[in-house]
């Protein structure tokens, strides 16, 4: 097992991660920000190291700090989290040159995956089902373009390549619309993401958002643990998750599935990953691909029941998965909401000092958060400060115990999205289960 490791995160996840390294005997090192001594997982590690300011340019997004943290510790991996680096690809390279390991897949990967477009070639060539698109990049031949736009058929989306968050992507309904469209989510993806290659795709009116979770070895091994609904968003963002998702069933699961875990045979995957689908008219239309572990991971460890961090840690020291697909058996229902430090109404981060907390709990309830009574959210960062994940033997099971445990949390001093969260539980709509990605903002007003 790896002896010792260099958390490159902040806030629940590396909490979470800490977690599993202590289950394992594998020595933690919390590299942190001056704006994070308090935190939790900081005060609970080995050891720690402040390696910058607030800034996350200036430590949590680092790569020399974060390499040198690792050096004067004598750690022997890094893990990135989510976020922040972790689908960095020159960092992953970094890391493995410095003679570290990196917890996630070899850099080359993360690079291919990381551009949309090269994503999408692969994984048509894997057999993974696509939206229907320009299959490459736009260049600036209108009458190419609209030619793509025509046989795809309108609504069109242009998206970036580079693109990640939700951002640099715009609709385009007539032909009239699409050169604009095309020469401003250029312009944008070039300020956003510093790489101005464009995509067309078929825009999907109603789709659900549909992500399958694997597990790859690098030695010839590749499972996957399910499926998840992370349709409830608000600009592009996803608020609720659940596994399994309403309505699929073991057929399609396994058929998705089995598509998934070729693909990672294939391009030789390593770690934990996720393909992102949109699902529309009963069938998969492949997005995106994340090579690193996602928020929503636990509703599917607790459908599961692997601990895909300790499965990340394992694979990174280079053991074979510790169980086949044969092992999966997806169990029960698990529903997770995320809890933001934000205005509810206004959607407005609202960090500030924790006056008092206190932690749902019960059968099936499990709260992942760095949150404790007296600790102060930066304004630096995210605004999620935790995640309440419920657990029954069936989904309606899952809905009532989060419902009970969006009731007892308690957390003063500043607002959270908790009424949020309480409305989603007690919607008609969502209880039936299967609302497509627009439900959320339609229902709020803002579509
Ligand atoms: P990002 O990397 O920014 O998260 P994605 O490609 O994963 O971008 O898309 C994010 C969200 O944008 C999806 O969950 C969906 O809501 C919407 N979206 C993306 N592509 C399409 C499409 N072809 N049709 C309809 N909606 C789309």
């Amino acid at each position: 097992m790896l002896d010792k490791l260099v958390i490159a995160n902040r806030g629940e996840i590396a909490l979470r991660i800490l977690r599993a390294c202590k289950e394992l005997g594998i020595k933690t090192v919390a590299i942190h920000s001056t704006a994070d001594r308090d935190l939790k997982h900081v005060l609970l590690a080995d050891e720690t190291v402040c390696i910058g300011s607030a800034k996350s340019t200036e430590s949590y997004l680092n790569v020399p700090r974060i390499i040198s943290a690792a050096e004067i510790t004598g750690a022997v991996a890094i893990h990135p989290g989510y976020g922040f680096l972790s689908e960095n690809a020159d960092f992953a390279e970094q890391v493995e040159r410095s003679g570290f390991i990196f917890v996630g897949p070899k850099a080359e990967t993360i690079r291919m995956m990381g551009d949309k477009v090269s994503a999408i070639t692969a994984m048509k060539k894997a057999g993974v089902p696509c939206v229907p698109g320009s299959d490459g990049p736009l260049d600036n031949d209108e009458a190419r373009n609209k030619s793509f736009a025509k046989r795809i058929g309108f609504p069109v989306i242009i998206k970036a390549s580079g693109g990640g968050g939700g951002r640099g992507m715009r609709v385009v309904r007539t032909e009239a619309e699409l050169a604009e469209a095309i020469a401003m989510t250029r312009a944008e993806a070039k300020s956003f993401f510093n790489n101005d290659v464009v995509y067309m795709e078929k825009f999907l009116e109603n789709p659900r958002h549909i992500e399958v979770q694997i597990m790859a070895d690098g030695q010839g091994n590749a499972i996957h643990l399910g499926e998840r609904d992370c349709s409830m968003q608000r600009r592009h963002q996803k608020v609720v998750e659940e596994a399994p998702a309403p309505g699929i069933t073991e057929e399609m699961r396994k058929y998705i599935g089995e598509r998934c875990t070729r693909a990672c045979i294939e391009i030789g995957y390593r770690g934990a990953g996720t393909f992102e689908f949109l699902y529309e008219n009963g069938e998969f239309y492949f997005i995106e691909m994340n090579t690193r572990i996602q928020v929503e991971h636990p509703v599917t460890e607790m459908v599961t029941g692997v601990d895909l961090i300790k499965e990340q840690l394992r694979v990174a020291a280079g053991q074979p998965l510790s169980f086949s697909q044969s092992d999966i058996q997806i169990r029960g229902h698990a529903i997770e909401c995320r809890i933001n430090a934000e205005d509810p109404v206004r959607f407005l981060p609202c960090p500030g000092k924790i006056t008092r907390f206190h932690a749902p709990g019960g059968m099936g309830i499990r709260w992942e958060s760095h949150i404790y009574s007296g600790y102060t959210v930066p304004p630096h960062y995210d605004s999620m400060i935790g995640k309440l994940i419920s657990y029954g033997e069936n989904r309606d099971v899952a809905i009532s115990r989060m419902r009970n445990a969006l009731g007892e949390s308690i957390i003063d001093g500043i607002k959270t999205n908790i009424p949020l969260q309480q409305e989603i539980m007690a919607d008609e709509n969502f209880q039936h289960g299967g609302a497509n990605i627009h439900y959320l903002e339609k229902k709020l007003g803002l579509q």
